[in-house]
């Protein structure tokens, strides 16, 4: 069975679906790895690496996915709303597609990938149960872009992040609100504490507590009765705007007294709350940072703009996209091992087995046979 690695054609995209090292692993389960030439270059894996971890590399886009029993992408059409398009003449029936699929954005990108008649994965379904947790890229690429966040912060700081005692003075530490305290929230909580700010989240988790508490963060209680906070799949469940209004009241206070806020709260399949108001950003020292994960998603501050890096009332407001693509090395190591392992537990005997009595499987599969057989998909769009 032969795996093609096509080089990512978004603009400014420098991740690679698998890395050099994922190679050896695969090629013991029967699986040849053939890459486009140039497609790890950006990302710091040369041709010559994939060459000598046993990969074949081949000039031309058109070949690697004529090679290609499975093709395996970062971002596929539909995640790629800006060319990804251009694949899919690439792309014939009985082929199978894993990549980033963006399964909830657009049914007309649903159904161009399913009008190819490949059997397609869609990463960002994959179930939040022990056994998938390798293969999360979701996971992987949240906690990424939660380092990446108070990186970013740090850097438009006018202020230092740690305590510091100088001959010139006693510096005060920065302070930080975590907003959101999932996988991308965790990372920044311990990137912010490695940093040496004072750190603080919220999430309307009840368990997130005990996860913010145990790596040194403070917990903000709201005085707010949350009515069923989390899904089966360990996901928030949306609010009532009632909730989301006196949510907005009581951190008012707290965001007004941090000077960096940092939020990733989303809920599946809709558009992300608005959890920090224009008024709320108005009261917050001059200089102050927020960096809005689900910018995306339409953004958790109400002044964000999303893509883009905003100023409002003297507070920068970043939303900048794909984070975890500006960590282009390790983002490609560990999203390649997530696809590996993926890899090598749909595959049997050397080829692609798909069994639907296996949840991964089920949940995981978007199109086949022409169709969108992914239930929750089909709902959402119906
Ligand atoms: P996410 O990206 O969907 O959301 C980010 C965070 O925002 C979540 O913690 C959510 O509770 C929070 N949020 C949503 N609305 C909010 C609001 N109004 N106010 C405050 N916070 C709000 O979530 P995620 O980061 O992917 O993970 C959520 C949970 O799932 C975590 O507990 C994580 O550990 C768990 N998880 C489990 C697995 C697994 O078992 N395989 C994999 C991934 C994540």
């Amino acid at each position: 069975m032969i795996v093609g690695v096509p080089r990512e054609i978004y603009p400014g995209e420098r991740r690679v679906a698998l890395v050099p090292a994922a190679v050896p692993g695969l090629a013991k389960a029967g699986i040849e790895v053939v890459v486009e030439a140039g497609a790890g270059e950006a990302a710091g894996y040369p041709d010559d690496a994939f060459r000598a971890k046993g990969a074949r590399v081949l000039a031309g886009r058109g070949e690697v996915f004529g090679a290609a029993d499975v093709v395996v992408q970062v971002l596929c059409h539909g995640a790629n709303d800006r060319n990804g398009d251009a694949d899919l003449p690439l792309l014939r029936e009985g082929q199978a597609l894993i990549g980033f699929l963006r399964p909830f954005g657009s049914l007309g990108a649903v159904e161009a990938i399913a009008a190819r008649g490949v059997a397609s994965f869609s990463v960002e379904l994959m179930p939040r149960i022990t056994r998938a947790q390798s293969m999360d890229a979701l996971s992987s690429m949240a906690s990424i872009a939660g380092y990446k966040a108070v990186l970013l912060a740090a850097d438009s700081l006018p202020r230092f992040f740690p305590m510091l005692t100088t001959a010139a003075g006693t510096i005060t530490p920065a302070r930080l609100l975590v907003i959101g305290a999932g996988v991308a929230g965790l990372q920044a909580i311990a990137t912010s504490r490695r940093l040496g700010a004072v750190t603080s989240a919220y999430d309307l988790r009840p368990a997130a507590k005990e996860q913010v508490q145990s790596l040194g963060a403070r917990f903000v209680e709201l005085p707010v009765e949350v009515k069923d906070a989390e899904d089966a799949r360990g996901y928030a469940k949306a609010q009532d705007e009632e909730f989301y209004r006196r949510q907005r009241e009581l951190l008012g206070r707290v965001v007004a007294e941090s000077d960096v806020v940092v939020t990733t709260a989303v809920v599946p399949g809709k558009k992300a709350p608005v959890l920090v108001t224009g008024e709320m950003v108005a009261a917050m020292a001059p200089g102050s940072v927020i960096v809005d994960l689900a910018a995306e998603r339409g953004g958790n501050c109400e002044l964000t703009r999303p893509g883009e890096v905003a100023q409002a009332h003297g507070v920068t407001i970043i939303g900048l996209f794909n984070l975890a693509g500006t960590v282009p090395y390790h983002a490609s190591q560990m999203y390649a091992r997530n696809l590996s392992t993926f890899l090598l537990h749909l595959v049997k005997e050397g080829s692609l087995r798909i069994d639907p009595g296996d949840e991964i499987t089920r949940d995981t599969l978007l199109t086949r046979g022409g169709e969108i057989v992914q239930p929750r998909v089909r709902e959402f769009f119906s």
